[in-house]
């Protein structure tokens, strides 16, 4: 479905939800993580791009001091009072996102008054697409329209991470609530999450787009896998005697390997090796130099399996079939993106090659993991936006 289609399908819920013409659409897209994984919370680089995949917020004023959303992925709507202090609901609440990021525009002095709200989306909830970005990003374009105060890029998306921390509990990074709000078709995020500097890299070659695989599985962390990975990593950079892997060299850590655990130089050498290949990536994605890019894409998958120990059976079968397709059957490269453990894969394929390729995927991936995965392909899309303003 179309951003357009949705949008019209959404009015058309809020016309029927609410018997009155929906003033104000707005929508946010989903993302996707090219290149540059677990460099986050290492003040590294991150290559995302925004997906044809968004969240749309259609709503109108209904002259009160409650906001009423309904949501066509929740079991029951929300409704709130503005003129009570706002405050977050029950630990895995869905309306936690929207609440959390009116309580920002409150925060600021932008108060809007009461309306209410139809939510549609094409992101997948919780298959590791982003849609609690996209639910943010949405609501927070909504509510610039209704304020009327547009809010600096940077900020808008600070907010929107701000009402995941303190609303749903959840103490993501920046990437998704950047490349939601700054996504631009055709180009990808590369983000320096320490400066939080974006830049846009172009990729308008028309030949290329990003196949993306959910393996439909998500495998339980047992042992707090994320946060011991996090402390390996602050093992190493004290070790080093830096801030952050972000300053640490390859060389620095060679030399220092005997003076730490060897699982703890592996983790190191992702991450120093990850935002090499994430700037490098972005500099081949300018010149559309895709078997280079794609031989990054592949790098970056080992060294998550090999080093980082964060993929899975699964992810490593799409990755494989990828190989076996090869640049002559138009996949160029492939990797696990997102946390790991299960979750997608994406993959930079000849746009002409799509459908055989997706086909041969899903056949393969459903023969060998037996589980049905599910694809979709996407061009760089388009950050959030104002549909009627
Ligand atoms: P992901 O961001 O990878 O999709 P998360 O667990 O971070 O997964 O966010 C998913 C949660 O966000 C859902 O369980 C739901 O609470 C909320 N959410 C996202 N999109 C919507 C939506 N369109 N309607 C209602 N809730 C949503
Ligand atoms: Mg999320």
């Amino acid at each position: 479905m179309t951003l357009n289609e949705l949008a019209r399908q959404t009015a058309v819920q809020f016309q029927q939800t609410f018997h009155r013409e929906p003033h104000w659409i707005a929508a946010a897209p989903g993302r996707v993580n090219v290149i540059g994984e677990h460099t986050d919370y290492n003040d590294g680089f991150v290559l995302p791009m925004a997906i044809d995949r968004y969240t749309v917020i259609a709503a109108a004023p209904n002259g009160s001091s409650q906001v009423t959303l309904h949501s066509g992925a929740a079991q029951s709507p929300a409704s709130l009072d503005l003129a009570q202090p706002l405050k977050p609901g029950p630990k895995g609440y869905w309306a936690n996102y929207p609440v959390g990021v009116i309580a920002g525009f409150v925060a600021r002095g932008l108060k809007p008054a009461g309306f209410d709200a139809v939510i549609s989306s094409t992101v997948p909830l919780g298959g590791g697409l982003s849609s609690s970005a996209a639910l943010e990003v949405a609501a927070a374009t909504l509510l610039e329209v209704i304020t009327g105060q547009k809010l600096d890029p940077v900020e808008k998306a600070l907010l929107c991470q701000k009402a995941e921390h303190d609303y749903a509990g959840m103490p993501c990074g920046i990437m998704d609530q950047f490349i939601s709000v700054m996504g631009k078709e055709n180009h990808l995020l590369l983000l320096d999450c320490r400066s939080r500097q974006p830049e846009l890299v172009p990729m308008t070659d028309p030949s290329v787009a990003l196949l993306i695989t959910n393996t439909n599985v998500k495998h339980e962390l047992t042992g707090g896998g994320y946060a011991q990975r996090r402390a390996q990593c602050e093992q190493a950079a004290k070790t080093l005697g830096v801030r952050s892997l972000r300053d640490a060299t390859e060389d620095m850590l060679l030399q220092a390997r005997g003076r730490m655990d060897e699982t703890v130089f592996r983790r190191a050498r992702h991450v120093i090796g990850e935002i090499k290949r994430t700037v490098l990536a972005a500099r081949e994605v300018r010149a559309s130099n895709w078997p280079v890019a794609g031989q990054l894409m592949y790098a970056s998958h080992a060294s998550l399996r090999d080093d980082y120990q964060v993929s899975c059976d699964e992810l490593d079968v799409v990755v494989d079939i990828g190989r076996a397709i090869g640049p002559q059957g138009g996949v160029l490269g492939c990797r696990m993106t997102g946390g790991g453990f299960g979750g997608c894969a994406v993959a930079l394929v000849r746009a002409d090659h799509v459908d055989a390729i997706s086909k041969r995927v899903a056949a393969e991936y459903e023969q060998r993991a037996k589980i049905k995965p599910t694809l979709f392909v996407s061009r760089p899309a388009a950050g959030a936006l104002v549909l009627k303003p």
